[in-house]
């Protein structure tokens, strides 16, 4: 950490020193802006399309930091400087890698590309946001399935709270995960805007919120035996006359039905509310 700084340090001297010698020329602005974010000094943001309209990105070195929707970059670098303590300033261009990342995202709504800096979140958050990045877009998982996943399967409602606080939506997609009974539930950037993007993403949710008031948590094939979570891929493949309506693990279970390996359903916090199981069950 020290030999980085002192070379970040003589870098810094090294460029201003060529820079002095520009004096008779002054640099433009996107010069100074490159030599900072070359040594990642700097915080910077930019703003990106989303199915919400534009949003602002902020970012460091080592990853993007937050996305927000506000309504002027005045708002949104108020914002970035309560959360994190520090200015981010304006960016003609995102850094190349980072410009990809969000191209395909666009394309895709997968962040496959791109990375961030999680820094300042406790480890559970961050293990809540990592296990949230793996559900594919156009699908979503109840609260209680990021929290048996992530090893803490008492801790749904600080699944939701973390899930809440996320700094980078859309880009996680916080906005994929619903209430067990299948409700779509609170969003941080509005509960309508979460019904929006994720009918953007191709999820069907009035039919989500149809099963969830009809008590149906599972779909099961009557050919595979095997029972998902109704917007998992394979069990959008499975025809009506084949589909199979649980309203709990342990219904699809008794029935002989075992659950999918893709989408992992079935585990006690599923099958009801949102609240955790009082106790263990022994048997
Ligand atoms: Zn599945």
């Amino acid at each position: 950490m020290v030999d980085f700084d002192r070379e970040t340090f003589r870098e810094s001297r090294r460029l201003v020193g060529r820079l002095r010698e520009l004096e008779a020329r002054p640099a433009p602005p996107t010069v100074l802006a490159g030599v900072r974010d070359r040594l990642g000094l700097g915080d910077g943001y930019a703003t990106f399309e989303t199915p919400l309209g534009p949003a602002y990105v902020a970012f460091v070195r080592s990853g993007i930091r937050m996305v927000d929707l506000a309504d002027t970059p005045a708002d949104f670098e108020r914002a970035y400087r309560t959360r994190f303590g520090r200015e981010a300033r304006r960016v003609a261009r995102l850094p190349d890698a980072l410009e990809r990342g969000l191209r395909e995202w666009a394309a895709g709504r997968r962040a496959s590309g791109l990375r961030f800096d999680l820094g300042g979140l406790t480890e559970f958050e961050q293990a809540v946001l990592r296990k949230t990045l793996e559900i594919p877009p156009g699908e979503v998982r109840p609260y209680a399935w990021i929290a048996r996943e992530i090893g803490h399967p008492g801790a749904v409602r600080a699944v939701g709270s973390a899930l809440h606080r996320n700094p980078i939506p859309l880009l996680i997609p916080c906005h994929r995960v619903v209430r067990s009974d299948g409700q779509v539930g609170q969003y941080g950037l509005g509960d309508e805007a979460k019904r929006a993007i994720l009918a953007a993403e191709g999820v069907d949710v009035s039919a989500l919120e149809t099963r969830a008031r009809s008590g149906v948590r599972y779909h099961g094939s009557d050919t595979t035996r095997i029972f998902c979570f109704p917007t998992c891929r394979h069990a959008r493949r499975v025809t009506a006359s084949h589909l199979v309506r649980f309203r709990s693990s342990a219904e699809a279970r008794a029935a002989g039905y075992r659950p999918c390996k893709v989408c992992r359903p079935g585990g006690e916090g599923d099958a009801g509310s949102d609240q955790p199981p009082a106790a263990p069950r022994l048997f």
